[in-house]
């Protein structure tokens, strides 16, 4: 398989400018989800090959890269979103194959990587420091630098969108990145490190290996010879991923999902809401980060929401990727196991309604249909752990001081929204929810690149996207200057 419409080998990877397979030559099959066929052979990078691209990336950030000026970086991404942006079709076709994300979703990232692009070109040459007031004689100032060279590894739900909040940031501020995308869905990396090459970034800047966690994950994540790590993915590889950066005292920025609440009071839009309930519950089959997985209803509503949800949930169809539906299979054989096993742990409660598979759905593809569980205890595993599929829970509560508690009651915190028309309560509750991003009367905001994210507890930390974005992939120098 080539990348259409790049021409590309996916058996190769990029490194220092130039595609080529890996020392070892060695390959790893890419799955197709929808159906279970191979897709295609990917390259297996391992230590070796990730030593060559970290010092590819070295050369790049002490040559020409690392000096370059804010608005030349900018020229370059603002190429880079162009080429994006003419490629939608191709992209979209590659991300859906790949993710079996289905296609107008997978669209929708195409544009999401544009626009990221987009936000840090012309972000970047309003990026400076201070000057700040000191003792008589001094002049001081602060001046904003790059790390160096950055590591991104990258899950398999999102490639195009974290690539552009990550990578693009980190492009945009002068590091030099290496790029380890998911085994699982890494078609959208490579064919994004071709469009950046052509968009003229020069050789190095970027360089992306697939490779498996273990090989060439855990090689960029332990190499002497990065500054900072970006990941996002699970808890475990999270604090893998900080131990190893802990070794070489470099800062990272951890993203690890979250069990987020969407809490629907008696005096809400019910019919407003509606489509934001269930959609940010079974958006890309539930394999968000930020997926809305708890639905905390009050009393005087509860029988309404279950059962406009629960009516919404029948409707719902999962097929093949290409198909469009609103549902696709999830990434792999393997995360419907663990899908699976959650559901089996729900058995003892009430399943409300479920969505259904398409009758044309092949046997191999990894399909599940999409459920819904009402009257589900805040302290039940399927209202504490991430699923990462399309499950999501109802939970009734009796007054603002009880929905909090449970919205609150989790280890993580990546995101909540507040769905009332009571203004004052609107504001409460959007300082006393544990969540890096809160939502008034809407979930998601349409996932603007402008808006910083990240989470608390286990959901990781740091903030990525948006301005903040680039005071992360930078560090900050103090000049003092005594002139008398
Ligand atoms: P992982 O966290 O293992 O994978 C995420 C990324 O980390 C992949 O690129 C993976 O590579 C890489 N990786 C794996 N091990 C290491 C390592 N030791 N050092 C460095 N990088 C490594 O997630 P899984 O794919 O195993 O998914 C399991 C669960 O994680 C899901 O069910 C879900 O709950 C959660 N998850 C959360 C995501 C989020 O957006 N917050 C995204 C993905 C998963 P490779 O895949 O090639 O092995």
């Amino acid at each position: 398989m080539t990348l259409r419409p790049l021409d590309l080998d996916p058996t190769h990877c990029l490194i220092g400018g130039t595609w080529a397979p890996t020392d070892a030559g060695e390959t790893l099959p890419l799955i197709d989800p929808s159906d279970g066929a191979t897709l295609c052979e990917i390259a297996r990078g391992k230590s070796t090959d990730i030593d060559r691209a970290v010092i590819a990336a070295r050369a790049a950030f002490d040559g020409p890269w690392g000096r370059s000026t804010a608005v030349e970086r900018g020229r370059i991404l603002s190429k880079i979103g162009a080429l994006v942006l003419e490629n939608t079709e191709a992209l979209a076709e590659l991300e859906a194959r790949d993710v079996g994300k289905p296609l107008s979703q997978a669209r929708a990232d195409v544009i999401a990587l544009a626009r990221y692009m987009e936000f840090y070109a012309g972000a970047v040459d309003k990026l400076h420091g201070q000057t700040i007031p000191y003792l008589d004689g001094y002049t001081v100032y602060t001046l904003r630098e790059a790390h160096g060279v950055t590591g991104h590894i990258i899950p398999w739900n999102y490639p195009m969108q974290i690539i552009g909040r990550s990578v693009g940031a980190a492009l945009a501020t002068g590091n030099a990145a290496v790029l380890k995308p998911a085994e699982e869905a890494c078609l959208t990396a490579l064919a994004f490190g071709e469009l950046a090459r052509r968009a003229g970034l020069p050789d190095g800047a970027l360089n992306v290996v697939p490779g498996l966690g273990a090989e060439a994950g855990a090689a960029l994540t332990g190499h002497a010879g990065v500054n900072h790590i970006s990941f996002t993915g699970s808890v475990a590889t999270g604090r893998a991923v900080q131990q190893a950066a802990g070794a070489n005292v470099i800062p990272v920025t951890l993203e690890l999902g979250g069990k987020s609440p969407q809490l629907v009071f008696d005096d809400a839009d019910i019919d407003a809401a509606l489509p934001f309930l269930v959609n940010a519950g079974i958006q890309n089959a539930g394999q968000t980060c930020s997926a809305s997985s708890r639905i905390l209803v009050q009393r005087g509503v509860y029988a309404e929401v279950v059962s406009k949800m629960a009516e919404r949930y029948a409707a719902l169809c999962a097929g093949p990727a290409m198909s469009d539906l609103s549902v696709g299979p999830l990434v792999s054989m393997r995360q419907k196991q663990i899908v699976d096993g959650f559901l089996a742990k729900g058995a003892d409660l009430t399943m409300i309604a479920q969505g259904h598979i398409a009758e044309d759905a092949p046997a191999g593809g990894a399909y599940v249909a999409p459920t819904l569980f009402e009257g589900v205890p805040a302290d039940h595993v399927l209202a504490q752990d991430e699923v990462f599929g399309p499950v999501q829970v109802l939970i009734p509560f009796e007054d603002e001081a009880e929905a909090l508690a449970i919205a609150n009651g989790t280890a993580y915190g990546l995101v909540a929204s507040v769905w009332s028309r009571d203004g004052a309560r609107q504001m409460r509750l959007a300082r006393a929810l544990r969540a890096g991003q809160v939502f008034v009367n809407n979930y998601g905001a349409g996932g603007g690149v402008e808006l910083p994210f990240g989470g608390s507890g286990l959901s990781g930390h740091g903030r990525e996207k948006g301005f903040e974005a680039l005071y992360g992939f930078t560090t900050l120098k103090t000049v003092a200057a005594y002139h008398g």
